[in-house]
């Protein structure tokens, strides 16, 4: 079938070899880690992965299985892209989440150090491995530890919702949270309330004490109100010594209740970071949704209500004005 010598043979196979070693030396400086697996969830083979900041190796999941070596869920998941990958001849893409502490054939020592930082991410490309030396077919799965992108992408979107001085949410992020709280209470009918808080004559506390002790009355305030909160309630801080509280689930009474316990703890509250030690007071103006009506609504008729808490002497809470007879509460 073919005239070649035998001689011009053997230079044809010592050619294939030498570019088949060629072409794993360079998978194996790869500084991404790959994985041949076949259709059964086979590791046949375990390639690269020379970054070792970033990769474990990866050798003892040879001879294993994903369904072995991997939590249930996710060997599961990862059969079923090895499989599509070969069933539709089509590069697959997917991005996971895998601890090195879940992968079983590891040894005991690697599993236990890298617990430490948690959870990784990966990004997966897996593509079927035509004529491989193998009894089944098999595919190529490069996985690429993205985990610095997603710390970096957390770090970022947390800084963007987040008032750097008191570490609750900024105005941007209160204002986002009050819309999805005004959409959810409207939707199934739940009361929602609102408190807006601002501190009394901050200025004078600034020029006698300085700025750096009226940041620390901003941090033990915003810790004072944080610690009477639930965990469904929002606190946000909107503007220099201003603040909102978002109260799912509570009717006025309950939201008048909160604002006066916040009163008269803020009252009590020391800042004494260094002598002399000087207290604060707060005025706060309470309002409720009512049916129909956006969040700014409700917030200016808090407003108000501040403005009548600050007109009557601070260190005091008022209620938004009675609804007017047309006008019934989101829940009447
Ligand atoms: P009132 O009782 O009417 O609220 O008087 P006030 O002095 O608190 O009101 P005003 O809104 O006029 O002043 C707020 C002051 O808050 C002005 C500003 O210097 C101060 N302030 C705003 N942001 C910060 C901050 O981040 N740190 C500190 N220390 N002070 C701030
Ligand atoms: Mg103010
Ligand atoms: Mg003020």
């Amino acid at each position: 079938m073919d005239e070649t010598s035998p001689t011009d043979q053997a230079a044809l196979i010592a050619r294939l070899k030498a570019e088949r070693d060629q072409l794993l030396t360079l998978l194996r400086a790869l500084p991404d880690i790959s994985f041949v697996i076949d259709q059964d969830g086979l590791y046949v083979r375990v390639i690269g992965g020379a970054n070792q900041a970033m990769y474990v190796s990866g050798k003892p999941l040879e001879g294993t299985t994903l369904q072995e070596a991997l939590p249930d869920e996710i060997g599961r998941r990862f059969l079923q892209v090895v499989r599509d990958a070969l069933q539709t001849g089509e590069m697959q893409f997917l991005e996971y989440e895998l601890g090195v502490d879940e992968v079983q054939p590891l040894p005991p020592h690697v599993r236990a150090s890298a617990s430490d930082p948690g959870k990784q991410y990966f990004e997966g490309r897996v593509l079927p491995l035509p004529s491989y030396d193998h009894p089944k077919p098999v595919v190529l799965w490069v996985a690429v530890n993205i985990t610095p992108r997603k710390q970096l992408e957390q770090y970022w979107r947390t800084a963007a919702e987040t008032d750097p001085l008191t570490g609750i949410a900024n105005r941007r992020a209160l204002l986002e949270q009050a819309h999805g709280e005004v959409e959810r209470a409207h939707r199934y009918g739940h009361p929602l309330s609102l408190l807006i808080l601002d501190i009394d004559h901050f200025k004078s506390i600034n020029s006698r004490f300085g700025h750096a002790r009226g940041d620390e009355a901003l941090r033990r305030f915003t810790q004072v109100c944080t610690e009477l909160l639930r965990t469904s309630d929002r606190i946000g801080r909107i503007g220099g010594e201003e603040f909102v509280i978002l109260l799912p689930e509570t009717d006025l009474a309950g939201a008048v209740s909160l604002g006066n316990r916040i009163v008269e703890t803020t009252a009590s509250i020391e800042v004494a970071n260094t002598s002399p030690v000087f207290t604060i007071t707060v005025s706060i103006g309470v309002a409720t949704l009512r049916r129909g009506e956006g969040f700014e609504e409700t917030l200016h008729r808090a407003d108000q209500a501040l403005s009548r808490a600050k007109a009557n002497g601070r260190n005091r809470l008022e209620t938004e004005s009675a609804p007017r007879p047309d006008e019934p509460p989101a829940n009447g």
